[in-house]
Formats: structure tokens, sequence, C-alpha cells
């Protein structure tokens, strides 16, 4: 049963992580994990050599990907498994994505220019390794070095948050389409970190769920990084009551400094769930 030290949640350079894909690959064998899947944001450039250096490394390698999308006008992330990298469907999807969150961040370089903040773009641009993929991270970093605030986090608390002076609002994906754009490559669809939905919660929390599964989403990330215990605990509940299969992922971005979750860290499912991973094994 807990044969393999699982991980499917994870960045690079090629969406908004610190490491290269060889190294955050590298990172995860050298911590242990057995069962690995790097899902870069709206992005599949890493998988090829991800792919490579796990087999090298002796750990059994998942597609992985994580794409933005809406579920009524909320951003929620979706992670999808599993599929056929080189699908035409799902690689025109993510290339329009990443055309879009150029717009988006067209936008918050305006915000930011509103409030007397300029060269933001061309900022962000500096740590958007891959020059196809830029995001908030990018600009919270070129922030921090200009010192608007002490670190990344705190960037994302005063400007970057929803309703903060730098925030654009962007229309991402219908979640339905992005649960489609999976399916037909070949692959699941799990909700990333549902703990972190902080505008979805209590009974509209309920309708996403309900209505992730109705669109064809297999997988609820369980055990997320970015969950506590309690949560842990809440959405082993949520699975069973909605039949989901559930997944494990730490959400690795970078070494970490202060409260990021590490490969090797995550607890092993609760049983009675059933492992989104099987299928593959
Ligand atoms: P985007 O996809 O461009 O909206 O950026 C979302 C990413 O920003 C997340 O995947 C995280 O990597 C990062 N992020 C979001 N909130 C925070 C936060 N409070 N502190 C640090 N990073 C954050
Ligand atoms: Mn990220
Ligand atoms: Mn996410
Ligand atoms: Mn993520």
């Amino acid at each position: 049963m807990n044969k393999y030290v699982v991980d499917l949640h994870s960045h690079s350079i090629i969406s908004d992580g610190l490491l290269t894909p060889e190294e955050v690959t590298r990172r995860a064998a050298s911590k242990g994990v057995s069962l690995f899947a790097l899902t870069d944001h709206d992005a599949i450039a890493g998988i090829p050599t991800a792919r490579l250096v796990a087999a090298a490394q002796g750990m059994h390698y998942i597609t992985g990907v994580e794409i933005s999308a809406a579920w009524h006008g909320y951003p929620i992330h979706i992670v999808g498994l599993g599929f056929d990298d080189t699908h035409p469907i799902m690689v025109a999807a993510l290339k329009n994505i990443r055309i879009g969150r150029f717009a988006r961040a067209e936008g918050m370089a305006s915000e930011f220019d509103k409030i007397g903040i300029h060269g933001t773009l061309e900022g962000a641009r500096k740590y958007a390794k891959n020059p196809e993929l830029i995001g908030r991270a990018h600009f919270a970093r070129y922030l921090v070095e200009m010192g608007y605030a002490p670190n990344v986090n705190a960037v994302f608390k005063k400007y970057l948050a929803a309703g903060k002076p730098g925030y654009f609002p962007h229309q991402w994906a219908e979640f339905t389409e992005a649960i489609e754009w999976i399916r037909v490559s070949g692959g699941v669809a799990v909700l990333a970190h549902p703990g972190r939905y902080e505008m979805i919660k209590g009974e509209r929390e309920q309708r996403l769920l309900a209505e992730f599964k109705e669109a064809g989403g297999i997988g609820l990330e369980v055990i997320s990084g970015s969950h506590t215990t309690e949560q842990y605990r809440f959405y082993e509940k949520m699975a069973k009551q909605y039949g989901f299969e559930a997944s494990i992922g730490s959400d690795f971005h970078e070494p970490p400094k202060t409260g990021e979750t590490d490969f090797g860290q995550l607890p092993s499912l609760p049983t009675g769930l059933t492992p989104i991973w099987e299928r593959w094994l």
C-alpha cells in the first residue's frame, strides 16, 4: 500500500519554480520520492527532461501539468496527470493560456504604473526563465528586488492578492474545458490544493466539489503541502463522500526557506482512500 513515496505536484523554472526540471527531479529522488510528477503551471516543456532524469534516478514518472482555470469566475487550479504531452489539443490549449498570461501581465503592469511603481513588466520578465510563461510570482520577485516588500509572500499580501493594487482580474479557461483537455489527451483531472481557495468555502465549496466531479474530475489532492492536518482529514472525508480518488503533492517551488514543503515530507494517504496513481502501476 505505502510502497511508494508519492509526489504528484511540483514546479520548475518552466513556470514559477526556482530549479530547472533536471534539478527538481533530482531533488525529488534524493529526498526519497519514488513516484513523481512535475506539474508546471500551464506549461509542459519540462516534461521530456523530467521523464528522462526520473528514469535515470529509478523513479516512476507520470506526466503532469497544473492548469489555471475558473469556476464560476473564481480561480482554481486543476492538476492533469497521465495525459499525452504531445496531444495537439492539450498543446494548443496550454499555449493559449500562456498567451493570455501576457495580456494579464500587461494589465498588472499598468495597475502598478497607477500607483507609481514603474517597469514591473520588464522586471518580471527578467525572472521568467521560460520566456513563454509569466505569472504573479515573477512580478513578486521583482518587487522584492526593488525593496517594495521584504519577501514574496509579503508582496502577494500587499499587492498581488485579489483586490490589492497590483491585482488585475483575468478570465481563465472554464474548469469544464480544462477537465476536457486533460480527458481527451488521455489523463485524469485532479482538483489541486482545495484548502487554498479562500473564496470557495462552506456551501460554495460543496458546489465546487459536486460540479468538478460532474464535469469529469477524477481526483482530489487530499495531501498537499499547503494543507493543514485538519484539512487532510476534511478532504479525506470529502474524497470519500464525493467518490474522488486521492492524490498527494508538495507543490514544491524552491528549496524551503521558511514554511514551504520539501519533497519527502508529506504523510502517506489515509487508509480507505483510492490512490489515483494505482492506474499507472
Ligand atoms: P499565477 O498563476 O500567476 O496567478 O500565480 C500563482 C502562483 O503564485 C502560485 O502558484 C504560487 O506559486 C504563487 N503564490 C500565490 N500566493 C502566494 C503567496 N501568498 N506567497 C507566495 N507565493 C504565492
Ligand atoms: Mn506557482
Ligand atoms: Mn496551485
Ligand atoms: Mn502548484
